[in-house]
């Protein structure tokens, strides 16, 4: 059984406060949530029957600013996991320089289960009973479950229930309703930025060799802007399974096939492999942008790998890093490496804040400083503690946040 989330959390942060010399009032400030909140919505189905649904809402700490972050509706959601993801949020918006708290939310529901008019209903009752919402309060994003559409309607329901506009309010809307060019691809874009410096910075060839396990939102994204780049893509992957060509892939190629089949596997003139083989070849870079916890101590051993790219959360096991760093191959971690969404639902925020709206070219130069801003800033930090990049990226947020925490006179 996978680690309970929120243990693995407060693992990471126990062991970079430690590293940062943090105040221990200010660790076990940082060890609660600020609030979390459970509340229930009754909602009318297309049949005419009245269920009830279970929502959460988790505050962790807005001392660099108001709550902010992702909307699950998943029909397997549990407190601590969303407590988890607060936390993990709150560190993500440190490093990325991002002036926002964590924040995590979700309602018990099988999307899938749903009509469209259904998801509807469901999306505005969720904003409706949202205790605590604003620009200035708690700005819920999508995640899994969500998209721009549900997200439309949840910043409609708002604007009705206080009677103005108010797009700061919602994230990850459609640029037609307020929102923000780039958002759809900023993670990817993001990792892409920290993996053409991170070439320049390990030391590799500009047609190095990677793989890439996952091919979705994220995976997909990145993979395109690596063709594009001139690196040579070996291997990709999704949960079906992967394919590998030592010549490269041509990735526009492999997308339209994805369009017709639905898959990765089955493309013409490459080899198949399975998502465990992927991770394991002799291929320059590694990123995992899949799911969680694909390396572990079991097949830590058999990476070749000479660099691995957190794109993912949580790919990497605890153990399984430490492994890998005494075998010398670093890992940039998935706080900084998947920031660019994060950045970029900020960016969306300061353009509904202010009516200024940003065209692509803008959204993706800002992305870029903000993204490798914090890229230098953590091997900076790691260089200094000689620890390994993800400490260095947690202690670069912890002692952020702990600044503002002491100004502020919370401890
Ligand atoms: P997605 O659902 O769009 O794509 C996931 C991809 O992984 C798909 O190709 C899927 O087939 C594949 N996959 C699923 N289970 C798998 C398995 N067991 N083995 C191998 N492949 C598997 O998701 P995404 O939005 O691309 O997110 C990918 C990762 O990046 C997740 O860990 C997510 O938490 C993280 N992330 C995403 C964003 C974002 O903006 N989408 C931001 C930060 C972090």
């Amino acid at each position: 059984m996978s680690a309970n989330p929120l243990d693995t959390a407060l693992h990471s942060l126990r062991e970079a406060a430690e590293l940062a010399g943090l105040d221990p009032k200010v660790i076990e400030l940082l060890s609660v949530p600020k609030r979390t909140m459970e509340f229930t919505f009754p909602m009318r189905m297309d049949s005419g029957e009245v269920r009830i649904f279970k929502a959460y809402r988790v505050h962790w700490c807005d001392a660099l600013g108001n709550f902010k972050d992702g909307t699950r509706f998943t029909g397997n959601l549990t407190l601590d996991e969303l407590k988890a993801l607060a936390l993990w949020m709150t560190i993500k918006h440190g490093v990325g320089g991002i002036p926002a708290g964590g924040g995590k939310g979700g309602v018990e529901v099988d999307p899938g289960e749903l009509s469209t008019w259904e998801l509807e209903r469901l999306s505005r009752s969720f904003m409706r009973h949202l205790p605590m919402k604003g620009a200035w309060v708690d700005v819920p994003g999508a995640d899994i479950g969500t998209s721009e559409q549900t997200q439309a309607w949840m910043l409609d329901e708002y604007e009705q229930i206080i009677g103005y506009h108010s797009p700061a309010a919602v994230n990850d809307k459609p640029a037609a309703v307020s929102g923000t060019v780039g958002s759809a691809e900023a993670t990817g874009q993001g990792v892409y930025y920290v993996f053409e410096q991170a070439v320049k910075d390990f030391g590799f060839k500009e047609d190095c060799s990677v793989a890439v396990q996952g091919f979705g939102k994220v995976g997909a994204v990145l993979a395109g802007l690596l063709y594009e780049g001139g690196y040579k893509v070996v291997a990709v992957s999704d949960i079906y399974g992967g394919i590998h060509s030592s010549e490269g892939i041509d990735i526009p190629r492999l997308q339209e096939h994805v369009r017709k089949t639905g898959k990765v596997v089955e493309f013409p003139g490459a080899e198949p492999v399975s998502n465990e083989e992927l991770l394991e070849l002799d291929a320059d870079i590694l990123v995992p942008a899949a799911v969680q916890s694909v390396i572990g101590e079991e097949n830590a051993p058999r990476i070749k790998a000479r660099l691995v790219i957190e794109a993912a959360n949580g790919p990497v096991t605890p153990k399984a890093e430490q492994y890998l760093l005494d075998k010398g191959i670093p890992v940039i971690p998935d706080v900084l490496a998947n920031v660019g969404g994060a950045t970029v639902c900020h960016f969306e925020r300061i353009q509904g804040l202010t009516d200024e709206y940003w065209d692509l070219e803008r959204v993706n130069g800002q992305l870029k400083e903000w993204i490798l801003k914090a890229y230098h800033k953590m091997l900076e930090t790691a260089k200094e503690k000689d620890s390994s990049y993800r400490m260095a990226a947690w202690v670069n947020a912890l002692l952020k946040i702990e600044a503002s925490v002491k100004k502020r006179g919370w401890v």
